[in-house]
């Protein structure tokens, strides 16, 4: 299941702890709060409350991955030169009446 956007980070008003995530609902895009710790969710109802937890959540901290080496580009695989070869030309032949009888 795809994550919802974090759109920052603010304290908990029912645990206090103070990393509860603010979310956008993948569906109008509102603001929630998840407590990972209490596992508590407040739901923004409009596109006000949404602007207001918006507002009070702190940014969210950049994503940094200590150990994470930058992602290497895989090698380049040139694409063969594409060869403009003519298809063999369909040869038709008129059916003939023994056609049946040589196929057997
Ligand atoms: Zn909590």
């Amino acid at each position: 299941m795809a994550k919802t956007e974090l759109v920052g980070l603010m304290e908990c008003p029912d645990c206090g702890h103070p990393d509860a995530e603010v979310r956008k609902t993948k569906t109008k895009g509102w603001a929630f709060r998840y407590c990972p710790e209490c596992t508590m969710q407040g739901f923004t109802k409009s596109e006000e409350g949404s602007a207001r937890m918006i507002a009070k959540a702190r940014p969210k901290p950049p994503a940094v991955k200590p150990s994470a080496p930058p992602p290497v580009a895989p090698p380049k695989v040139k694409d063969a030169p594409v060869q403009a070869a003519d298809p063999p030309p369909i040869v038709t032949r008129r059916k003939s009446a023994l056609d049946d009888f040589f196929n057997r």
